[in-house]
């Protein structure tokens, strides 16, 4: 019977990819970085892959493209999430903090995608003032939601789930599939809170990589200078500012699951109660812990991918389904001695994205333009055959996916980081192959790097005599990308509190 069932719906998706119609499903986490999935060659891609971390998002990468040029222009949360669904800059679809509404009448591209005859699911994260219109069935958690038992909200009201919010969500969407109408084809946004903040994970991961060393960043002591006040002033180390309680789960009660907890970090937490850790040596304590966290945070997320990619292949889906998997930003993993993003600075400036589309995506592909979160939006619209409004800040990838990078694709990226959050403070930039140009413009000072000859970007270059006419071309470019996507934005200016619309927050807490 089970044979039977799946030859149906594998002629099923033979028709829809006959009329062009290709299922997508969009696994999008929060603050996955590049640096801890195995098929990224990142800084600890290699420890995720001897450890396996990662499996199913690398089967994922090894059938379809990973993008290694893949960026955000606005490292938090709510702004990126804004702009993949406008297809807009912060500038310009009034998301450029947190949990704020996109600006009323602003199109977003779920609604093109259901006027093309698609069935629409939204689940977990959203972190915008808006709930998803134009979408058939929407289940989100309220502001960053819980990992543990998380209320969902819906058309009808909240609803209190009990479990592990990254396998509620996955039961979610899988279930949403099975009741689907199959005759049409569908889209599914499966937006995971992990591995956000506060990195907890599922009992099941309490005890794996208990007995590991993760590999330290060469800049875990990082003193920041060759950098401006920007980088002296922030309030993001792990040293300093990762709390014990929350962050690294040490005095901390864990409710229902405390005999579990108990079990598998007593006798850990009891040790470092013991050992009284001060300066470097305690910095190297919470540097573990916190990846070991985050790292079985990323697990489970991964074990989502993996039901889907099976349920998709047992379905008879498989071939005529677009997967895409990608983070809102960029995360640090202890580089430059950090944790969050926010910077316009390599870690968070990079968002993971890898799209699978047999039969048109080369398998095991890595174009390299430079792509941003804002290119989605056009890219969804195109692969289900609708209109892509004028006026977008974004291109559709699609040409890039079937192997035709167009001659005119962008040669620099537009960044703006407004919140005031963590200590970071706002600047503005441009990102090219090879270099970073940020202006920190609340101190008027500029930092340059060469990420050819700096890729770990420890000395900026911005007054050295041999950069002199790079900082002036550079400068030039920011400031036609400026006048393009933020004509109303003067880097001159004094500074102004923020207008009263950034003051609203109607979809939950704020965090980051
Ligand atoms: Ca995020």
């Amino acid at each position: 019977m089970k044979l039977k069932a799946g030859l149906v719906a594998g002629l099923i998706g033979v028709a829809g990819a006959a009329a062009g119609t290709p299922n997508i499903v969009f696994i999008f986490s929060d603050d996955h970085s590049i640096q801890t999935i195995g098929a990224y060659g990142a800084r600890l891609s290699e420890f995720c892959r001897q450890q396996n971390v990662t499996p199913n998002i690398d089967r994922l990468a090894a059938a379809g493209a990973l993008f290694p040029n893949s960026f955000c222009g606005n490292s938090i949360c709510s702004p990126s999430r804004a702009s993949v669904l406008t297809g807009l800059h912060s500038s310009s679809n009034g998301v450029p903090t947190l949990g704020l509404p996109v600006r009323a009448g602003t199109w977003m591209y779920p609604a093109a995608v259901r006027a093309a005859g698609y069935q629409t699911a939204a689940l977990g994260k959203w972190h915008l003032g808006n709930t998803p219109a134009n979408t058939d069935y929407w289940r989100l958690f309220p502001g960053q939601g819980n990992y543990w038992n998380p209320t969902v909200l819906g058309p009808g009201g909240e609803e209190k789930l009990t479990g592990y919010a990254t396998d509620l969500l996955t039961d979610l969407g899988l279930a949403w599939l099975k009741q689907r109408d199959k005759n049409k084809p569908f889209m599914l946004l499966l937006h995971h809170k992990a591995p956000h903040r506060p990195w907890e994970p599922p009992t099941r991961y309490y005890r794996w990589l208990a007995d590991v060393k993760i590999p330290e960043p060469p800049t875990l002591f990082d003193d920041y200078r060759g950098r401006g006040t920007a980088a002296h002033a922030q309030k993001l180390e792990i040293g300093r500012d990762m709390t014990l309680a929350s962050d690294l789960k040490v005095r901390a009660g864990k409710g229902e699951h405390a005999a579990e907890f108990e079990a598998a970090f007593g006798t850990r937490n009891a040790a470092f109660e013991k050992a009284k850790l001060e300066g470097p040596a305690l910095t190297r304590w919470k540097y573990q812990e916190y990846v070991k966290d985050y790292l079985r945070c990323v697990k489970a997320v991964d074990d989502s991918v993996g039901r889907v990619l099976d349920y998709l292949k047992a379905e008879g889906l498989e071939e005529n389904t677009v997967v895409v998997y990608a983070s809102d930003q960029g995360f640090y993993m202890g580089e430059h001695g950090w944790f969050d993003k926010r910077w316009i600075y390599e870690e968070s400036l990079h968002m993971p994205l890898i799209i699978r589309w047999p039969g048109v995506v080369k398998p095991g592909s890595r174009p390299t333009p430079l792509v941003q979160n804002i290119d989605y939006a056009a890219t969804f619209v195109e692969i289900v055959g609708g209109k892509i409004p004028d006026g977008l800040h974004g291109r559709s990838l699609v040409p890039i996916l079937r192997g035709e990078t167009p001659a005119d694709w962008r040669k620099s990226l537009y960044y703006h980081y407004y919140d005031p959050g963590h200590g970071v403070m706002k600047h503005y930039g441009v990102r090219t192959d090879r270099y970073t140009l940020a202006h920190f413009y609340p101190v008027k000072e500029w930092e340059l790097y060469d990420l050819e000859k700096d890729p770990q970007q420890l000395r900026s270059l911005h007054a050295e005599s041999a950069y002199a006419s790079t900082l002036t071309g550079l400068q030039a470019e920011l400031e036609r990308l400026r006048q393009r996507y933020e004509p109303g934005f003067d880097p001159q200016a004094p500074a102004t509190p923020p207008p009263a619309e950034g003051r609203k927050k109607k979809a939950g807490k704020k965090k980051q």
